[in-house]
């Protein structure tokens, strides 16, 4: 059981602004946006990381894939698309050590992201 910020909000410690949430996930608006829309998607079984996520029951980790495509969905992106960042460890920039998926949208994205 980790202590990371992500870990007090999904046990509601903190407050977060809360887009969709069920027994496989929670998401919410990121507190420092890089898009219209940016919102991070955690999957309730906690993973530090995307590698130590996939140990876990594959028909979970289609479950929680499939919550951040509704989210999208929920959140108006899919006409106009978006974009879907997983970040690791230290060369990922990965800041927050609980695995959350960022979604991105409502601009225009480029590539490659630096
Ligand atoms: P990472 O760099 O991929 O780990 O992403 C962490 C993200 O969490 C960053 O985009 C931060 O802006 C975001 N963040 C950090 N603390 C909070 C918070 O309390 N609420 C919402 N987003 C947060």
């Amino acid at each position: 059981m980790g202590d990371t910020i992500f870990d007090k909000i999904v046990r509601k410690e903190i407050p977060s602004d809360v887009v969709f949430e069920d027994e496989v996930a929670l998401a919410f608006r990121d507190i420092n946006p890089q898009a219209p829309v940016h919102v991070l998607v955690l999957p309730k079984r906690r993973a530090a990381t995307l590698t130590e996520f996939t140990d876990q029951d594959p028909s979970y980790l289609g479950e929680f894939l499939k919550r951040v495509s509704m989210v999208a969905k929920q959140l108006g992106l899919e006409e106009n698309g978006f974009r879907v960042v997983i970040n690791q460890g230290r060369h990922g920039q990965q800041s927050v050590a609980y695995l959350h998926v960022h979604i991105l949208g409502g601009r225009q994205m480029e590539w490659p992201p630096g």
